[in-house]
């Protein structure tokens, strides 16, 4: 139709400045959960217009950033994100977990809110050229790791809802202390429902977290970590804060051992990477001891499991919360409590540690991808 092609992001073309005023190095400790200035010294931006596609990408000095009032983020909530982390293994090198998997996902959520698509591959080669400048300084020991955090909004000024016409994409890093300590749960009351049907809870997309923050903190204030959001009139469990929600339970029917999570079908839950990884690592090492099973199940199931002592474990998964046993879950008036909640014989830890193996390099696996 006479149209040029719109270019594709390429990070062939990234320029790169280097910082004149670096910022000190601190360690992250939890009680700096939340610090304002916890980013690293770089971050990669690339715009993206409707008349030209992807411009050249630029590593640049992290800074401010200038958006007109009338962005379509701003009002639309055209914005969404990913959220890994790279970690420094015990033989000093940089590796990535499964970054194609957070790439992909960005681009179902892109597309979820109209924003550009683009080439994970290139996507993935801009993280690694930013850890190639960041990260000697910011992950100065084996058994630390960075959060990487690539963001997706849409930039175009016209006021009326449309599709934007202008994006931006950046990369910025940022200290994370750990945060995989157990976690008491909440369940999600019935005026509170974080995702549904047709709706939009498989996409990273900023408008999913906004709206769950009124629950987090009530969360907060009656001494929980975090929300075990349920769906539907039957309360079926879904995901648990920003992570997924395992349990394991002995059946009724089999008498067997079953490592249990919500299925993906409805859309209503995050396709988490560390999701997907426990499900894999659990069918592949553990298929002798626990039967891995994606179904819906209700907080009636979870109950009468935990009346008749048949819930043994649960745990959150994701990659902020990493692997974290659920210790407690309260729903309408009532505790339950997994039979084992600490220690290192649970099947929790097992899985967390295998992971940490694969992440930190302790083992070879090909869902480490060294920078
Ligand atoms: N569910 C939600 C709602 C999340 O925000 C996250 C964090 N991305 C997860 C689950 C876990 O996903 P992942 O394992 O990819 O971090």
């Amino acid at each position: 139709n006479g149209e040029l092609a719109l270019a594709e992001l390429d990070s062939s073309k990234l320029k790169v400045t280097i910082t004149n005023s670096p910022k000190p190095y601190y360690r992250p400790e939890t009680s700096q959960w939340g610090r304002a200035d916890a980013t690293t010294d770089h971050w990669i931006t690339v715009r993206w217009t409707d008349t030209v596609g992807w411009h050249a990408p630029e590593l640049r000095p992290y800074t401010r950033m200038d958006l007109w009032p009338t962005a379509s983020c701003l009002h639309y909530a055209t914005e969404c994100f990913e959220g890994l982390k790279a970690y420094r293994g015990y033989d000093g090198k940089i590796r990535l977990f499964r970054p194609s998997r957070n790439t992909a996902r960005l681009l179902v959520s892109s597309t979820r809110i109209s924003c550009p698509g683009f080439s994970p591959s290139a996507m993935e080669e801009l993280i690694k050229a930013l850890l190639s400048v960041d990260a000697e300084k910011w992950l100065p020991e084996p058994g630390t790791f960075i959060y990487i955090r690539p963001t997706m909004i849409g930039a175009g000024r016209a006021l009326g809802v449309q599709k934007p016409r202008e994006a931006f994409f950046y990369i910025i890093m940022a200290l994370f202390p750990k945060l995989d300590n157990p976690m008491k749960l909440l369940a999600s009351s019935e005026d509170s429902i974080r995702a549904w049907p047709g709706g939009f809870g498989y996409a990273k997309v900023g408008a999913n977290y906004g709206p769950s923050l009124m629950a987090q903190k009530e969360a907060q204030i009656r001494g929980y970590d975090q929300i075990l959001w349920l769906f539907g009139p039957d309360a079926s469990v879904t995901e648990a804060g920003a992570s997924n929600f395992f349990c394991i339970i002995r059946s009724k029917v089999t008498g067997k051992l079953e490592l249990i999570t919500a299925p993906l079908d409805d859309k209503i839950i995050l396709d988490g990477v560390t999701r997907r990884s426990v499900l894999e690592l659990a069918r592949e090492r553990l298929a002798d001891e626990l039967e891995v099973v994606e179904r819906k199940y209700t907080m009636a199931d979870l109950a009468s499991a935990h009346d008749e002592g048949r819930l043994v474990e649960a745990f959150a998964a994701g990659t902020a919360f990493f692997v974290a046993p659920v210790t407690r879950i309260h729903f309408r008036g009532k505790d339950i409590v997994p039979t084992k909640t600490d220690g290192e014989e649970t099947y929790t830890n097992t899985i967390k540690q295998w992971l940490a193996q694969i992440m930190y390099g302790k083992v070879e696996h090909e869902w480490a991808v060294v920078v």
